[in-house]
């Protein structure tokens, strides 16, 4: 019999990790770290030491006791969990560090798969020095619709839409029947059709595992932020805008960067990005970007209006040194510090508040509306749906003759959702 674990994404945003067991063989789709705010004992002001990160980590409950799967070098001497324990395959669904942030401490003879733009993606950060705590895994690239096999498994990698490249969804074909899992997932972005054409591939399956993130948030609005809108507010602001603009943004978002760049271009403005993140677009093909270094600080005191300036979000005093204050604006688009929720974000906002510069939140989510949710599982049809990654699992309400199970971390499932 098959057996589905649940060891992270319960009951919270990110750390997904899903287990799924058969004939001796396993897949784990995800090996998220948890989101920086929250529960994560390592968060900020925490120090890391990095020789002992997965150990410590281990010890506080902050990753999944799971044998076979860590890299003895990175666990405490003689640790069970280091003895290999039948064949494993880790398949990520898309490179943000709530799905990949375990990935380095990953014993050598895991495989690590993931989409090649998402590869990418990964391989360029590494390149600029904010890779992977324990390093890159040796990589194992995959494309739309490619099937790996792990003993009786096939795992099919399906390209969905998020916010970030490669962002892949899986359907696992297992001896009970076929598990597809979201990973993150989003139908109101450019590549909604990706994220329809998921739910057609999986429609049928006996096993959903989707994310929920939206479930937790309340929806006023009846209309979705879309990037659209982003991009409209976008251009708006920097044709109101007096003196230099301000910009946070994510940049492994390269389809909403490639946006943003061709909109301060039309508004007669040169974005400069602090030099790793410069070094990690070109990487990532972006052409035309300036680092902040390469510019006289002289040219953006003279001429404000023709700038605008993506900050390095650890070094705020580095706004002393920029021409900002009331007459400029700190435009907010899904960048760092992220939210509220974050450690980060007080100081943050604290600073814009002391130098008098208007803050302007223009974002859009990565994740689906609990309206386009809904209609997923009733356009699939599932046997079974298990909503993780949301701390609302409970307001996914499937149709009649679809069970909804909400997991337990570390319990285990069968096909038909019963416990095991
Ligand atoms: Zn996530």
């Amino acid at each position: 019999m098959v057996s589905i674990e649940f060891w992270g994404g319960v009951g919270v945003i990110g750390s997904s990790k899903i287990l799924i067991s058969d004939g001796g063989h396993r897949v784990l789709l995800d090996i998220g770290l948890d989101i920086p705010g929250g529960k994560d004992y390592f968060r900020p002001p925490v120090r890391i030491r990095p020789e002992r990160e997965l150990a410590d980590r281990l010890r506080m409950g902050g990753a999944p006791r799971l044998p076979g799967l860590f890299d003895p070098a990175a666990l405490d001497a003689g640790d069970p969990l280091g003895e290999a324990a039948g064949e494993t395959a880790v398949f990520v669904s898309h490179p943000h560090i709530d799905h990949v942030g375990l990935a380095g401490f990953v014993r050598p003879d895991v495989p690590v798969h993931a989409h090649t733009h998402a590869v990418d993606v990964l391989r360029a950060l590494e390149a600029t020095g904010e890779g992977l705590r324990g390093g890159d895994p040796d990589w194992h690239r995959l494309t739309d619709g490619q099937r790996t096999a792990v003993g009786p498994m096939e795992v099919e990698c399906v390209a969905v839409d998020h916010d970030v490249p490669g962002a892949s969804g899986y359907l696992v074909h297992t001896s009970d029947g076929v598990l597809a899992f979201t990973g993150d997932i989003r139908f109101h972005g450019r590549n909604a059709q990706r994220a329809w054409d998921f739910v057609t591939r999986a429609a049928g399956c006996e096993v959903l595992v989707t994310e929920g993130t939206t479930l937790g948030w309340e929806q006023r609005d009846n209309r979705f932020r879309t990037e659209a809108d982003v991009e409209r507010d976008f251009a708006a602001l920097l044709e109101s805008t007096t003196g230099l603009v301000l910009l946070s943004m994510y940049p492994r978002d390269i389809e909403r960067v490639h946006a943003f760049l061709e909109i301060a271009a039309a508004a007669g403005r040169t974005v400069l990005w602090p030099s790793h993140t410069a070094a990690f677009l070109r990487l990532m093909g972006v052409e035309s970007v300036m680092d902040a270094q390469d510019v006289d600080l002289s040219d953006v005191r003279a001429k404000p209006a023709e700038f605008v300036v993506v900050p390095d979000p650890a070094d705020l005093p580095s706004l002393l040194d920029l021409p900002a204050g009331p007459d400029s604006v700190f435009v907010h688009a899904n960048g760092e510090p992220l939210g509220p929720f974050e450690p980060r974000w007080e100081p943050f906002t604290d600073w814009l508040s002391a130098l008098g510069i208007p803050l302007r939140q223009i974002g859009c989510s990565g994740h689906a509306s609990q309206g386009d949710l809904h209609a997923m599982v009733e356009r699939m049809r599932p046997g079974a749906v298990f909503p993780i990654h949301t701390t609302s699992p409970t307001r996914l309400h499937p149709p009649l003759g679809i069970s909804r199970v909400i997991a337990e971390y570390g319990s285990s499932y069968d096909f038909a959702g019963r416990t095991r």
